[in-house]
C-alpha cells in the first residue's frame, strides 16, 4: 500500500471545483415529440396570445348583456372550429358551444341551463354580465409573455404550451457524451458464470441508470483489467468522441489502483480525494478540449453517492439547466446518526410524513458494498464532521432524491 499523495478536499470545496471546470455544451433544435426532460435553453416567449379570439367557456348563447331578461331571435350556431360568420345585434343571439369563438357583437354567454329556447327563440335571464362566461384573447397567455424560462427541465406541461403556442421544435442543451468504463480484474460481464473471487459489473448498470436519468448519452466501454496499457488503450479510443469519462474502481491507493496516474497522464488532477463517506477516493481531472473525467470509487453505494453530489450537477450544468442540485428539504431526525470524525458523511435515509414533519429514518447498515443502504432510500441526509452527529429530534436539511410515494 502507498499513502496517497493528493490531499484530503473538503465536499463542498470539491463539488465548487467541479463545477468551476464544466462549461455549457451549446444547444440544438429538437422536435417537441423529443423534449420531454430536456433542458430550455433559450426564454420562450409567446409569439401570439391565447386563446387567439374570444372562445365560449360553456355551451349556450351568444348574447349582448344589453339584451338581459328578453327573448331574442337565434340567427345561427357557433360551435369549435366552425365559427359563426354574422353579428349579433339588438334582439339577437347566437347558439355556442363550448370553444366556439364568440360573434361580433356578443359580449357574453348565456348558458343552456339559464335559458329557455322556443323554436327560433331564446328567453335569456335578467342580470347578464358583458364579460362572462367567455375567454378573452390572451386571457391565458399573452402575446410577448416568458412562458419557459431557460434553464427549465420541460415537462408534460411545458410541451403542451410550446404545443398550444405551435412551435414545433425548441432548443434544448446538448446532451453530454459520456464514456463509462469499469475497471478490476475481478469484475465479470452480467450474466457471466462467476468464479471464486469473482463479482458482476454491477456499478456499470447501476452508473448507466443514473447517468441516463441525468439525460446523458452513454457509451459503454465495458470493463478494463487492472493493467496500464489495456486501460490507457480503451481510455484514449472512448476520448475520441466523449465529452465525459465515468470509470469506478481503481482510484483507491491500492497497487493496482490505474485510474489516477492515467489521468495525470492525459490531464490534470483536481481532486484525488475528498473529505466525504462514502466516496473517500472520488477523483476528478480536466482532460484537453473542455472534456473531464470522474474516477467514481469501486465500492457501489460510493460510486452513486458520488455521482449524486459531484457528476450529477456537472451533466445538469453541461445541459443549461438552471437547477444544478436535488432539492434540500427540512428534515427531522428520526434516529442518532453518528458522525465519522474527518468526514462528511451522505447517510442514506427513508422520509415518513409525521404531523407538519418530514421524518428521516436510516436505511440500516451504511457500508459503502451495501446497495440496500440506498435502494428505496428517499433522501441523503448531510452529517457533518466531528463528534457530535446528528440526534433524533434535531432538524436538518436532506438532499432529496425520491419523495416517498
Ligand atoms: P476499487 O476501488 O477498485 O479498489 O474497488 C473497491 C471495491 O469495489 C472492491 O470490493 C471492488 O470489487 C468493488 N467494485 C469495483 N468495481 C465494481 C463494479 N464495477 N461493480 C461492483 N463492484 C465493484
Ligand atoms: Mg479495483
Amino acid at each position: 500500500m502507498r499513502v496517497s499523495a493528493y490531499p484530503l478536499v473538503d465536499a463542498e470545496v470539491a463539488a465548487g471545483l467541479v463545477l468551476d471546470h464544466t462549461s455549457f455544451l451549446g444547444h440544438e433544435l429538437v422536435p417537441l415529440g423529443e423534449c420531454l426532460g430536456r433542458a430550455a435553453t433559450e426564454d420562450v416567449r409567446a409569439p401570439a396570445s391565447l386563446p387567439a379570439d374570444p372562445v365560449s367557456a360553456v355551451d349556450g348563447f351568444a348574447v349582448r348583456a344589453a339584451d338581459a331578461g328578453q327573448t331574442l331571435r337565434v340567427l345561427g350556431e357557433s360551435a369549435a372550429g366552425r365559427p359563426f360568420v354574422g353579428q349579433v345585434e339588438a334582439g339577437t343571439a347566437a347558439r355556442i358551444l363550448t370553444g366556439g369563438v364568440l360573434p361580433g357583437g356578443a359580449d357574453c354567454v348565456a348558458m343552456f341551463e339559464d335559458v329557455r329556447v322556443d323554436g327560433e327563440t331564446v328567453s335569456v335571464p335578467a342580470g347578464l354580465r358583458a364579460g362572462t362566461n367567455f375567454h378573452a384573447p390572451g386571457a391565458d397567455v399573452r402575446e410577448g409573455e416568458l412562458v419557459i424560462p431557460a434553464g427549465t427541465k420541460l415537462g408534460p406541461a411545458e410541451i403542451g404550451l410550446a404545443a398550444a403556442l405551435n412551435l414545433p421544435r425548441l432548443r434544448v442543451g446538448r446532451r453530454p457524451r459520456v464514456a463509462l468504463m469499469s475497471t478490476g480484474d475481478e469484475l465479470v460481464e452480467l450474466g457471466g458464470s462467476l468464479g471464486r473471487g469473482q463479482i458482476t459489473d454491477s456499478n456499470r448498470w447501476a452508473l448507466l441508470a443514473a447517468l441516463r436519468e441525468a439525460g446523458a448519452d452513454v457509451r459503454l466501454l465495458g470493463i478494463a483489467p487492472d493493467e496500464p496499457e489495456p486501460l490507457r488503450k480503451l481510455v484514449s479510443t472512448a476520448l475520441a468522441d466523449a465529452d465525459v469519462l465515468v470509470t469506478s474502481g481503481g482510484v483507491s491507493v491500492g497497487t493496482h489502483d490505474l485510474v489516477k496516474p492515467l489521468l495525470e497522464s492525459i490531464g490534470t488532477v483536481h481532486v484525488g480525494r475528498v473529505k466525504l463517506k462514502p466516496g473517500k477516493p472520488f477523483t476528478f481531472a480536466t482532460l484537453d478540449s473542455g472534456r473531464v473525467a470522474f474516477g467514481l470509487p469501486g465500492f457501489p453505494v460510493s460510486s452513486l453517492v458520488t455521482f449524486e453530489v459531484f457528476v450529477r450537477p456537472a451533466l445538469r450544468k453541461m445541459q443549461g439547466y438552471a437547477q444544478l442540485q436535488r432539492p434540500l428539504l427540512r428534515v427531522r431526525m428520526g434516529f442518532d446518526a453518528q458522525a465519522t470524525a474527518e468526514r462528511t458523511e451522505y447517510h442514506r435515509v427513508t422520509l415518513k410524513k409525521e404531523g407538519p414533519d418530514l421524518v428521516a429514518f436510516t436505511t440500516g447498515s451504511q457500508s459503502s458494498s451495501r446497495l440496500m443502504s440506498l435502494a428505496g432510500a428517499h433522501a441523503l441526509v448531510r452529517v457533518p464532521p466531528g463528534d457530535q452527529g446528528l440526534k433524533a429530534g434535531s432538524f436538518t436539511e436532506a438532499l432529496v432524491l425520491a419523495l416517498p410515494a
